[in-house]
């Protein structure tokens, strides 16, 4: 695998492959690797003649500084694993090679980035968007590769994409789970045993309303699902959204998709997860 940790080198690396009609399919990550990342990568390697993936913890995107110095970075394992899933190259940049000092941005993306992930962590998406726009730029890939375990996300890089004519195809992967449910995720590294035991009540719980789900009773559905998770010790729900897929507000019966949305601090480790109830 080839790795870059500038701009320079990786557009200059890219170019000759695309000029000879080969595809790049791209799929961004902060690191600390799992197999949910790696299922991104070998969708990827379906549809696409060269994948690359990028590991950077951006800054822009953490509205706590405490979340960002304690987010797990582990580039030595990350490398070892994209090695063993043959992805071609890593592009891992260091802040100063992604951002110059006091550098601006705003994209207006409308309501969805106020809603759901961005009440509960504002300015979060003004710095996905950011980075991501950088990184495509940079890239310039055929295609990219993202989690629906980010739903949130997808839908708004698909909005900045859409809005920019960036000239990207965006996908969507499903979420990849531990075997008892629990959705992978970098953040889980900091469960504790006991953490590790009660985060279950997050997927059981959206499994729970799939199998109920009505579209006339999502108020009293929503309500439940706030009565499970709240009644399990060491969790402390954010919110739990039963919401229309394209909106991200509550669901009405003529939405055509419906998608369950949760947010929770386990311990101190805040994680999402969701599931889709009509699509
Ligand atoms: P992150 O490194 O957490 O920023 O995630 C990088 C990409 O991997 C995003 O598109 C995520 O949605 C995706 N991802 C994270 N966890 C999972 C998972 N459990 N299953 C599938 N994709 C995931």
């Amino acid at each position: 695998m080839k790795i870059f940790t500038t701009k320079a080198a990786v557009s200059q690396y890219l170019s000759p492959i695309k000029a000879s009609g080969k595809t790049v399919g791209f799929v961004p990550t902060m690191g600390a690797l799992h197999q949910g990342h790696l299922s991104l990568i070998e969708l990827a390697q379906q549809h696409n003649d060269v994948i690359i993936c990028s590991v950077f913890v951006n800054p822009s995107q953490f509205n706590d500084p405490k979340d960002l110095e304690k987010y797990p970075r582990t580039i030595e394992a990350d490398i070892k694993l994209l090695e063993q899933v043959n992805c071609d190259i890593l592009f891992n940049p260091g802040v100063n090679e992604m951002y110059d000092d006091n550098e601006q941005w705003h994209l207006n993306i409308g309501e969805t980035e106020h809603l759901l992930e961005g009440e509960f962590r504002p300015g979060h998406y003004q710095g996905v968007t950011q980075v991501v726009y950088k990184l495509f730029n940079i890239v310039k890939p055929d295609a990219a590769y993202f989690g629906q375990k980010d739903y949130q996300q997808f839908l708004i890089i698909s909005k900045m994409v859409d809005m920019l004519n960036m000239p990207v195809k965006m996908v969507m992967c499903p979420i990849k789970r531990e075997t008892d449910g629990l959705a992978m995720s970098s953040r889980n590294i900091h469960l504790s045993v006991d953490d590790r035991l009660h985060a279950l009540v997050l997927s059981k719980t959206l499994d729970f309303i799939k199998d109920k789900f009505d579209s006339h009773d999502i108020s009293a559905l929503k309500e439940e699902a706030a009565q499970l998770i709240n009644a399990e010790p060491g969790v402390e729900l954010d919110y739990f959204e039963i919401a229309d897929g394209e909106t991200l507000h509550t669901a009405t019966p003529d939405s055509e998709k419906i998608v369950a949305l949760v947010a929770a601090k386990v311990g101190k480790t805040r994680l999402i997860d969701n599931v889709m109830l009509k699509s």
